[in-house]
């Protein structure tokens, strides 16, 4: 998936307790092979994975897939409809456009271009079916490209992982998307912090607690580029084809599931703030949000108090 992961699992007596078998080379080989062989099927990095065959076959029969893979897609879709497509794995075209692909090229399309890439782009032109598990195109040239929910999903299977070996307290990242179950090495929820949306260095905005919990933060601060002294971020609007452009800097959400928080960070990324909030309820979202208000940084959000560091 192009990035890194990090993996705590603190060395406590219930950690020991619950778990006399697996050393940490065989746990980390373990995670490896699983992360090996989800890249293997999700990453558009590899020109062989299942996705980049997808994305490269010119037909519209049926495509097998893994169970896994189809229940991201699955996910994937029930958000796309829910927040009535801001959320899109069809992207792709316009993501490559726009010079946030394979090759980080930055270009300015013509109008006529951005057209010609939506036409190849709609979630509902994507069709799941469950047994057997397959996907299928419903226009020749539509491709995936699940980078806004993946990462997400591989820090659930790594979460499933440590449990199945009866790991009681563990906190996983994954190129930024978290997940933490039970206490650190201190005895003390885990702790994690969501940044200050700036670009030139990192600092602090809020600390968190987080309890049993996964969390996963889309912004535009990261990875973007400025032409006329405007922003360009690698969120997409699947309406306009366009980068989006607006006052949310960014969002950061509480899941149970890692993969739900990321792909409806992206989402709300996608719906700004106002329309992002009205979301947030609906889908009965924890959210916290920072944005651009009169040349400062404003916050809304929805957590529990008692989730808050000071
Ligand atoms: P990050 O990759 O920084 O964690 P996200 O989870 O928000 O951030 O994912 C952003 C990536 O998702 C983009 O680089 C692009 O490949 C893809 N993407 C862009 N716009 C959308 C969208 N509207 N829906 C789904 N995926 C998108
Ligand atoms: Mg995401």
């Amino acid at each position: 998936m192009g990035t890194q992961y990090h993996i705590r699992v603190p060395f406590t007596v219930e950690n020991k307790i619950h778990n006399k078998i697996i050393s940490q080379q065989q746990l980390q080989r373990e995670i490896d092979a699983l992360l090996v062989s989800i890249n293997q099927e999700m990453s558009t990095y590899l020109v062989n994975s299942s996705i980049s065959l997808f994305n490269q076959s010119q037909t519209t029969d049926w495509f097998p897939v893994s169970t896994r893979f189809l229940e991201v897609v699955k996910t994937a879709q029930r958000i796309s409809h829910s927040s009535q497509g801001a959320f899109d794995i069809t992207v792709m075209p316009l993501v490559n456009l726009w010079g946030f692909g394979r090759s980080k090229k930055h270009s300015f399309p013509s109008q006529q271009q951005i057209d010609s890439a939506l036409d190849k782009t709609g979630y509902q032109f994507l069709q799941i079916q469950s047994s057997p598990p397959a996907i299928r195109k419903q226009k020749m040239h539509l491709s995936i490209d699940l980078s806004a929910i993946a990462k997400g999903y591989a820090v659930d299977a790594v979460a499933l992982l440590l449990q199945k070996h009866q790991f009681q307290h563990f906190l996983i990242e994954i190129g930024g998307e978290i997940r933490a179950q039970g206490q650190n090495k201190q005895h003390q929820p885990w702790r994690i912090a969501i940044e200050k949306p700036t670009t030139l260095y990192r600092s602090v905005q809020q600390g968190l607690k987080l309890n049993n919990s996964a969390i996963a933060t889309s912004g535009d601060y990261r990875n973007y580029y400025e032409k006329d002294g405007k922003r360009y971020s690698h969120t997409i609007n699947p309406k306009t084809g366009k980068p989006i452009t607006h006052k949310l800097a960014s969002v950061t959400v509480l899941n149970k599931s890692s993969m739900i928080a990321d792909a409806q960070a992206t989402a709300i990324m996608v719906l700004g703030v106002e329309k992002g909030k009205l979301y947030a309820q609906q889908e009965n979202l924890q959210v916290y949000m920072i944005f651009r208000d009169k040349g400062k940084f404003s916050v809304w959000h929805n957590l529990p108090i008692n989730s808050l560091l000071k």
